[in-house]
């Protein structure tokens, strides 16, 4: 029991909840297999995690364990193979930059790459799924002058391509609402465009701006108008996830969830387990999060005042992902365009699109919604828009019932915080936070939503725990 003066100086420096954990008594009853004593422990094996892994164990020296919930490697990655023609469809994770930190990262598993084509060979509708009907004499306007525009804007921005560290006073243009942004600026023909790679954030209108080019910012510009992006040359992006997981072998726990986290124990942390195999003690020096910091998420520890003051401010967009049969016509792309709502923007919740795969009959669909949505609310907005079409004469009866093949949850993504957190320093707490207690942070709430980018950001932190292990 530490004394009331030292709970008193803890209080005050934030460390009360530390000192007052009690004493996990499991630990002495682990035996020597069931404990696994790293460097860092890694949890989540999404993109960040996985990257990780493979980056501190083959190259940087390090021994790692990975805990992750899932039986798979690669967090929104996700691609399903139909049964039919044996083909493969990307319906999570579809393009990367040509920066080295992916190239490398590919070559390194002999997984090829292959630019992403910027046109494509099927014809898009604009269709308003709330009311089944295409959307008279809607086409898409040119956006390029209103892309220049926003280019422009972007420039102002050069710290955002590497994460979050803002200036003080944060700019007043990255906390309009967007809405704003687009009148202020007169880009409304550039929209669509950058709808298309902002949408998951739900609201999109009134969302701060600093989100928008945090999905569609300068190395979305770059890469698009140079034509540069790159995916996979088997349009299987699983593929990399499935050949770390070989590499990584037993050092990934798969199934597997934090029961507890007791940082800093003798100079290691010490984190309970719950594996398919029974509970498991990992004594690790450092320990790497890459799973979105959300206070559910973070259940298993004892998080100090200021971990918490940050993390509950977390707000998120609930996102879903698949693929469909039978949905939508063959060699034809819907694209969601609200009749009646401002820029022809649909409200939350909506489908996003159903875009053709290339494969007959199969569409891949996305879903956004600012409110938590339950898996059979999502396949019930999907098959009532896909009925909608069909009994008004949108989509032709199709050769067979549509069916949901595939379906992913996503939730959460798209983190972020209001502008009024922004403008008090939010982002500024949230990088305080990298290295205390022995904790690291990466993934996609500690910089832009994107495999690429965060990799790089990634490549930023992983010196930061080697040197803390000198
Ligand atoms: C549908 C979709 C499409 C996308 N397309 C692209 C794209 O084309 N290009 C691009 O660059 N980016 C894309 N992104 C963004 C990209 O996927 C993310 O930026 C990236 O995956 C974030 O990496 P991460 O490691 O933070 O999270 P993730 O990759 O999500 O990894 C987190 C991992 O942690 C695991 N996990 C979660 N909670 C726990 C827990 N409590 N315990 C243990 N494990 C846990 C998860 O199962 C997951 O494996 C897309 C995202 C989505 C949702």
């Amino acid at each position: 029991m530490p004394s009331l003066g030292w709970v008193f100086v803890g209080a005050v420096l934030g460390f009360g909840r530390i000192l007052h954990a009690s004493p996990i008594n499991e630990r002495d009853h682990f035996s020597a297999a069931d404990t696994i004593t790293v460097d860092v422990c890694i949890v989540g094996g999404g993109a960040t995690g996985t990257y990780s892994a493979v980056r501190l164990s083959q190259d940087l020296g390090k021994s790692v364990v990975v805990v992750e919930k899932e039986d798979i490697l690669g967090g929104h990655t996700n691609t399903y193979v139909d049964p039919v023609t044996k083909a493969p469809i990307d319906y999570g994770v579809q393009a990367f930059h040509n920066l080295s930190v992916v190239t490398n990262f590919f070559a390194r598993f002999n997984v090829p790459l292959t630019p992403v084509p910027l046109t494509t060979p099927f014809t898009t509708e604009y269709v308003d799924l709330t009311t089944g009907k295409v959307v008279a004499g809607y086409s898409p306007p040119d956006p390029t002058t209103a892309l220049e525009a926003f280019a422009a804007q972007a420039l102002k921005y050069p710290y955002l391509a590497s994460g979050y560290n803002l200036p003080n006073p944060v700019p007043a243009d990255l906390l309009l609402p967007f809405g704003d942004f687009i009148t202020k600026y007169g880009i409304q023909d550039a929209v669509p465009t950058i709808f298309t790679f902002g949408h998951g954030v739900g609201d999109f209108l009134a969302v701060p701006t600093l989100y928008i080019f945090q999905n569609f910012g300068l190395p979305q510009l770059e890469s698009l108008a140079t034509a540069s992006y790159l995916t996979t040359a088997h349009h299987d992006n699983s593929e990399l996830y499935q050949k770390a997981a070989v590499l990584l072998g037993s050092s990934v726990l798969y199934k597997s969830t934090l029961v507890r986290a007791e940082r800093h124990v003798n100079g290691l942390h010490h984190i309970t387990v719950q594996t398919p195999d029974g509970l498991k003690l990992i004594k690790a020096k450092k320990l790497l999060m890459t799973i979105p910091p959300i206070l559910e998420n973070l259940t298993p520890f004892e998080l100090d005042h200021h971990e918490h003051e940050v993390f509950k401010q977390w707000q998120y967009t609930t996102y879903y992902t698949g693929v469909v049969r039978n949905g939508a016509p063959v060699n034809i792309s819907i694209s969601n365009t609200a009749t009646s709502s401002p820029l022809h923007i649909p409200t939350s919740p909506f489908v996003r699109n159903f875009d053709y795969s290339g494969i007959p009959n199969l569409h891949v669909f996305s879903t956004v919604s600012d409110c938590p949505q339950t898996l059979g609310q999502v396949e019930a907005l999907i098959m009532g828009e896909i009925s909608l079409c069909q009994t008004e004469g949108t989509f032709p009866a199709a050769a067979g019932a549509a069916t949901i093949e595939a379906i992913n949850n996503h939730t959460p993504i798209q983190m972020r915080v209001p502008a009024e957190s922004i403008s008090e320093g939010f982002y500024a707490d949230l990088y305080a936070l990298q290295g205390r207690h022995g904790t690291y942070w990466t993934g996609a709430a500690w910089a832009q939503d994107d495999s690429s980018l965060l990799w790089q950001f990634t490549e930023g932190i992983l010196p930061l725990i080697i040197k803390a292990m000198e």
